[in-house]
């Protein structure tokens, strides 16, 4: 019911990763549907959704410049890469019915739409689900700084980070089985313990904005409606 809803807008961050199935690399359609329908679910209950994925799965900057390119073409390349999953994440919701804007911060007028703040919030009023690509169009950023600069700008109450893991550890829960989950942690925690959240120019920004980010897993079915309905576990940033 309403009276249960306890968000209007929210902002889904998902990394290039989450996209590439058991693969090592690039897209795998059937698991870009399987989020298209978490997104689908929670679009149903009325809630307005917008959208920032990574590129990691195709390309990441830091990783050509390690490999000798030039940080500034490495990064462009990196931001191409949010494009092609925004198209990908695109076609899923639409062949589901759900109605998307995929809107770039690097014009690219055939492919999708430039960045406009208010066009963009009128297609959120309107219940299309925005797919903010291209990261900020800035080299040296990331997709984190990205959602929370987008989510700051959309009014969103919230971000969701949808990860491989149900919240924030202590230290990494993948190598250590002993690794401690937190419930709540403030930014200042994360920043000074420099525990994996996003990067510290997400944290900080988040922090300054005061919008609350919520790490949860995106591997469980349903898990996104549940989220948002305050079940499950989860740490929440704020
Ligand atoms: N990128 C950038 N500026 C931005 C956002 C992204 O230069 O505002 C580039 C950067 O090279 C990054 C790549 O795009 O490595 C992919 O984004 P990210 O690493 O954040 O993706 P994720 O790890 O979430 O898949």
């Amino acid at each position: 019911t309403d009276e249960k809803r306890r968000y209007d807008r929210v902002l889904l961050k998902i990394s290039g990763e989450a996209l590439m199935g058991d693969q090592g690399y690039g897209l795998h359609p059937p698991t870009v549907d399987r989020i298209a329908r978490e997104v689908q679910e929670v679009h149903s209950l009325g809630v307005e959704i917008c959208m920032v994925i990574g590129g990691g799965n195709i390309f990441r900057g830091l990783q050509g410049s390690a490999q000798g390119m030039e940080r500034t073409t490495a990064d462009y390349m990196g931001m191409l890469a949010t494009v092609m999953n925004a198209l990908a994440m695109q076609g899923a919701l639409e062949t589901l019915g759900v109605h998307t804007r995929v809107i770039s911060a690097i014009p690219m007028d055939q492919i999708c739409e430039p960045y406009i703040r208010r066009r963009a919030v009128r297609h959120l009023e309107k219940k299309r689900v925005c797919i903010f690509a291209a990261g900020t169009g800035n080299p040296y950023f990331t997709t984190d700084t990205a959602a929370t600069l987008r989510a700051s700008e959309m009014s969103c109450q919230a971000i969701f980070k949808g990860t491989k893991v149900d919240g924030v550890y202590d230290k990494d829960p993948v190598v250590h089985p002993d690794a401690v989950r937190y419930d709540k942690v403030s930014y200042d925690e994360v920043l000074n313990k420099h525990l994996n959240v996003m990067d510290a120019s997400a944290i900080a920004l988040a922090r300054t904005n005061n919008l609350p980010i919520v790490v949860f897993s995106l591997e469980e079915p349903g898990g996104f409606r549940g989220i948002l309905a305050g079940e499950g576990t989860f740490t929440e940033v704020s």
